[in-house]
C-alpha cells in the first residue's frame, strides 16, 4: 500500500479523498492556488504545496506543477478527483514516466471513453445498447441534414469532446439542423478545442440512469447498482438518488452486465460510471462512460456500504477486488442534493462572497436515518468566482425512498448558510414536489415544472399556521426573558397575554392563546385565524438559530434570524419576516406608510458577480444613450455595460480590478 498520496483537486472532493486515505493510514498532500490558501482541503491534508495563481488554467490544470509537487513531497500516487486533470490521458502518461501512479484507469481507457464518438463505437462492439445515430464525423451542414433525416427527428447534435452538460443542441427539423450545425461546430471548437460533432437520436423525456462499475487490474469487474440523476438543470445534475425508482431487477441486471462488458472491452480499472438514458418503455441507451469518480458517488456508497475512494486506492496499488458481484446488495435508499452558491431567484446566477454562517446539519445516524454532508468549505470560507460553485453535497439515507426524501427535507431545513445566495430554497421545493415524490421523472423535470424559472412562493394555510406558531412562540420566549431581567423596573405580571396578531410579511393573522406555559419546554395551545386549536411545543431559547419543535402533528425545524422589529423565518423553502403584535398595535401598524424600495434608476448596478475590467467614464461626464460605461468580466466573459439613456455621471464607486457582487453600485447619475 502507498505511504503517501497527492490529491490533485480542491473543494469537497479533495476533502472526501483525504478522509478515506486517512482511514487507510496513508499520508496526504494537498495542492492549492492563491485563492485556496485558507481552504479546508489544505488544512485537512498532512502537507500542502502551493501551485500557482487562482485561475485553474494556471494551477490545478497544470500537470507539470502537480508532478513537481509529487516529486518534492515524495507522493507515490495521485488521486485526481473529478474535473480538472481527472480525464486527461496525457497527465497519466506524464506521471507514469516519473514512476508515479495515477489512481484511476489507464490512459488508453481514458482516451477510448473520453471521446463520445470513440466510446460509442467501443460500446457498439461490446454489444452495449447505444442511442441510434451516426458515429462518424460530420463535415458539412448538408451532410448533417442528410444524416439527421436518416436518424429521424428530433436529433441531438453533440460535440464529441463535450462534457459537463455542455456542447449539445436539439434539432426538431431540417431547418434547425441546417441553422444549428455550423454554430454547434464553432461552439465545440471554442469550448473544447475540438470541432468534431456527431448526430444521434434525441430521446424524448428520458430518464438519466447510470451504472457504477469497479474493476481491478486482474480482470475482475463488478457493478454496484445504479443512480438516477434525472433532476437536471440545463443537462447538469441537481438531485441524484440510488437506487432508481424506475428500474426493475431485470433491467438493472441487463444494464449492469452491459456496463461490465464495456469496462472489460477497454480493460478498465478503477471506479467508473456508465451513463444511460432510459425511455418510457425501459429501453436503455448508452450515453458515455465517465472514467473517474463521479460527483454523485456518495449515494452508491450509502446503499452498498462500499467506500469507492478506498477501492480506487487499493486497485491502483495493485490489490485484487475483494467484493464479488454476488456480495453486492442494495440496501435502503439514498438521495443527494447539490448545494450551489447561486441565486435560484435570479436565473441561478452564481453568487460569491464570504460564508458568514455555514452550519450543516449534524452527520450520522438517528432513528434509522443517516445524514452525510460532503463539503469543502467552513464558516468564514470565501466563495470565489474561480471555481465550481458547488459548496456541499448533502445526502440522506433511510430504509425507503419516502423516508429518505423526508429526511432530506428536514436536513435542508437545518442547513444554515448566510453571506451568499444559495439554492437551498429550490432544493427544498424539489423535495416537496409531488411529481418527484411519486418518482415520475424525466430529464425535462425542472424545465417542465419551472418553465418561468423559480420564484419565491407564499405559505399555504397549513404552512401559515406553522409560521405563525413559531413567530408567536419565539416572541413569547423573548419577552419572558426580558421580563426576568434583574434590571427591569416593573417586572411583568407573568400572565400570558391571550390575543395576538402575527404579521407575516404584509399579512396579519389573529392568534388566540388558549392555554399553556412558556417554561422550558414551551407548550401552548393556540388557535390561528379561527382554526381548530393546535398544540405548539418547543425548547427554543433566545439565540438558537433553529426552532426545533412541533405544531399540531407536524415536526418542524425553522431557521430563525433576527430582523428589524421581528424575526426572519426560513423553512420548507419559504422565507418570511414575522412580527408579533398586540391587537391594538396591529391596528395602528396597518396605518403605517409602507417604505418604498430604493430608487435604483439613477445607479449602474453590477448585473452579476464579476471583476471590473475598465471604467469608461469620469465623474461629471455627459454620456449619450448606448455609450459604454464600464466593462465587467464574469464567467470568463466580458460584459459591456452601456447607458440606457442620456446621463451625467455624478459618482463612481468602483475601479478596474475590483471584485463586485451582484447589485453593487458601480456608479451614480445626476
Ligand atoms: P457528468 O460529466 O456526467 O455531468 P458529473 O455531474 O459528475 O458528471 O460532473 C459534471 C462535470 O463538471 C464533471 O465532468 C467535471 O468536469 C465538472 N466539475 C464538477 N465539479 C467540479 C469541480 N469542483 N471542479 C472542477 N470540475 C468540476
Ligand atoms: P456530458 O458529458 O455533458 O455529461 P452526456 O452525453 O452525458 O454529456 O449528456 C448529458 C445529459 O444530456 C444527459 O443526462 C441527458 O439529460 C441529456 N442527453 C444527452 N444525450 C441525449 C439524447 N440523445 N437524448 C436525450 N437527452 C440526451
Ligand atoms: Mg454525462
Amino acid at each position: 500500500m502507498f505511504k503517501k498520496i497527492l490529491i490533485a483537486n480542491r473543494g469537497e472532493i479533495a476533502c472526501r479523498v483525504i478522509k478515506s486515505a486517512r482511514k487507510m493510514g496513508i499520508a496526504t498532500v494537498a495542492v492549492y492556488s492563491d485563492a485556496d490558501r485558507d481552504a479546508m482541503h489544505v488544512a485537512m491534508a498532512d502537507e500542502a504545496v502551493h501551485i500557482g495563481p487562482a485561475p485553474a488554467s494556471e494551477s490545478y490544470l497544470v500537470a507539470d506543477k502537480i508532478i513537481e509537487a509529487c516529486v518534492s513531497t515524495g507522493a507515490e500516487a495521485v488521486h485526481p478527483g473529478y474535473g480538472f486533470l481527472s480525464e486527461r490521458a496525457s497527465f497519466c502518461r506524464d506521471l507514469e514516466k516519473k514512476g508515479i501512479i495515477f489512481i484511476g484507469p489507464k490512459p488508453r481507457a481514458i482516451e477510448a471513453m473520453g471521446d463520445k464518438i470513440e466510446s460509442k463505437r467501443f460500446a457498439k462492439e461490446a454489444n452495449v445498447s447505444t442511442v441510434p445515430g451516426y458515429l462518424g464525423i460530420i463535415e458539412s451542414a448538408k451532410e448533417a441534414v442528410k444524416i439527421a433525416g436518416e436518424v429521424g427527428y428530433p436529433v441531438m447534435i453533440k460535440a464529441s469532446a463535450g462534457g459537463g452538460g455542455k456542447g449539445m443542441r436539439i434539432a426538431w427539423s431540417e431547418k434547425e439542423v441546417k441553422d444549428g450545425f455550423d454554430r454547434a461546430r464553432s461552439e465545440a471548437k471554442n469550448s473544447f478545442g475540438d470541432d468534431r460533432v456527431f448526430i444521434e437520436k434525441f430521446i424524448e423525456e428520458p430518464r438519466h440512469i447510470e451504472i457504477q462499475v469497479l474493476a481491478d487490474s486482474h480482470g475482475h469487474c463488478i457493478y454496484l447498482g445504479e443512480r438516477e440523476c434525472s433532476i437536471q438543470r440545463r443537462n447538469q445534475k441537481v438531485i441524484e438518488e440510488a437506487p432508481s425508482p424506475f428500474l426493475d431487477q431485470e433491467t438493472r441486471r441487463a444494464m449492469g452486465e452491459q456496463s461490465v462488458a464495456l469496462a472489460k472491452a477497454v480493460e478498465y480499472q478503477s471506479a467508473g460510471t456508465v451513463e444511460f438514458i432510459v425511455d418510457k418503455d425501459r429501453n436503455f441507451y448508452f450515453l458515455e462512460m465517465n472514467t473517474r469518480l463521479q460527483v454523485e458517488h456518495p449515494v452508491t456508497e450509502l446503499i452498498t456500504g462500499v467506500d469507492l475512494v478506498e477501492q480506487m486506492i487499493r486497485i491502483a496499488a495493485g490489490e485484487k477486488l475483494k467484493i464479488a458481484q454476488k456480495d453486492v446488495k442494495l440496501n435502503g435508499w439514498a438521495v443527494e442534493s447539490r448545494l450551489y452558491a447561486e441565486d435560484p431567484y435570479r436565473g441561478f446566477l452564481p453568487s460569491i462572497g464570504r460564508l458568514k454562517r455555514y452550519r450543516p446539519p449534524a452527520e450520522g445516524v438517528t432513528d434509522d436515518v443517516r445524514v452525510r454532508n460532503d463539503t469543502g468549505v467552513a464558516e468564514g470560507s470565501e466563495i470565489t468566482m474561480f471555481y465550481d460553485p458547488m459548496i456541499a453535497k448533502l445526502c440522506t439515507w433511510a430504509p425507503d425512498r419516502a423516508q429518505a426524501i423526508d429526511a432530506m427535507s428536514t436536513a435542508l431545513d437545518r442547513f444554515v448558510v448566510d453571506g451568499i445566495e444559495h439554492n437551498i430554497p429550490f432544493l427544498s421545493a424539489l423535495m416537496q414536489h409531488p411529481r418527484w415524490r411519486e418518482g415520475r421523472l424525466s430529464t425535462n423535470f425542472i424545465a417542465d415544472e419551472y418553465p418561468d424559472g423559480f420564484a419565491p412562493r407564499g405559505p399555504d394555510e397549513n404552512e401559515t399556521e406553522v409560521l405563525v406558531a413559531a413567530a408567536l412562540a419565539t416572541e413569547l420566549v423573548r419577552k419572558d426573558r426580558l421580563d426576568r431581567h434583574s434590571d427591569r423596573l416593573s417586572p411583568h405580571s407573568g400572565k400570558l397575554q391571550r390575543n395576538w396578531v402575527i404579521k407575516l410579511d404584509d399579512d396579519y393573522h389573529d392568534v388566540a392563546v388558549k392555554s399553556g406555559t412558556i417554561a422550558k419546554p414551551l407548550e401552548l395551545e393556540i388557535a390561528v385565524s379561527g382554526r381548530a386549536p393546535v398544540l405548539v411545543i418547543s425548547e427554543w431559547q433566545c439565540g438558537d438559530m433553529l426552532w426545533d419543535g412541533s405544531v399540531g402533528a407536524r415536526d418542524v425545524v425553522i431557521q430563525i434570524r433576527p430582523v428589524l422589529n421581528g424575526v426572519g423565518l426560513s423553512w420548507n423553502g419559504l422565507s418570511v419576516a414575522a412580527r408579533a403584535l398586540p391587537p391594538r398595535i396591529a391596528d395602528l401598524d396597518k396605518l403605517m406608510p409602507v417604505k418604498q424600495p430604493p430608487d435604483t434608476s439613477k445607479m449602474l448596478l453590477c448585473p452579476m458577480p464579476g471583476l471590473v475590467v475598465s471604467i469608461a467614464v469620469t465623474e461629471g461626464q455627459e454620456i449619450k444613450a448606448g455609450e459604454t460605461l464600464a466593462v465587467v468580466e464574469a464567467m470568463k466573459m466580458e460584459n459591456i455595460l452601456r447607458a440606457d439613456r442620456d446621463l451625467v455621471v455624478s459618482v463612481i464607486n468602483a475601479k478596474p480590478g475590483d471584485s463586485l457582487s451582484v447589485d453593487a453600485v458601480i456608479m451614480e447619475f445626476e
